[in-house]
């Protein structure tokens, strides 16, 4: 099968397990981040496995069911990642159900 575009209907979805493991996983491998301009739906966090890169991740949705694109591998076929979960975390909006 070739994935050609990253639709909603591809990726797989999330649930509060999930984002809490991948919480783990970021906080295990140190990713540091930080707002681009200032703008709380923009941010960049570092990649915990290649020094000096990182990841651009774009929150869209702020509730209670929290939405975010981030340019990684994991998240062309998962809905989270660790750096979605950094994010979601840092804005208080983590899905913990
Ligand atoms: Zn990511």
């Amino acid at each position: 099968m070739t994935v050609t575009n990253t639709t909603a209907a591809t990726i797989r979805p999330a649930n509060a397990e999930k984002w809490t493991t991948a919480l783990a996983r970021a906080k295990e491998e140190g990713l540091r981040f930080f707002t681009i301009n200032g703008n709380p739906s923009e941010w960049f966090v570092t990649s915990g496995v290649v020094n000096g890169s990182g990841y651009v991740v774009k929150v869209t949705e702020f509730g209670m069911r929290p939405w975010a694109t981030c340019q990684c591998r994991g998240a062309e076929f998962n809905e989270a990642c660790k750096h979605k979960a950094i994010i979601f975390n840092q804005l208080g909006i983590l899905p913990t159900r």
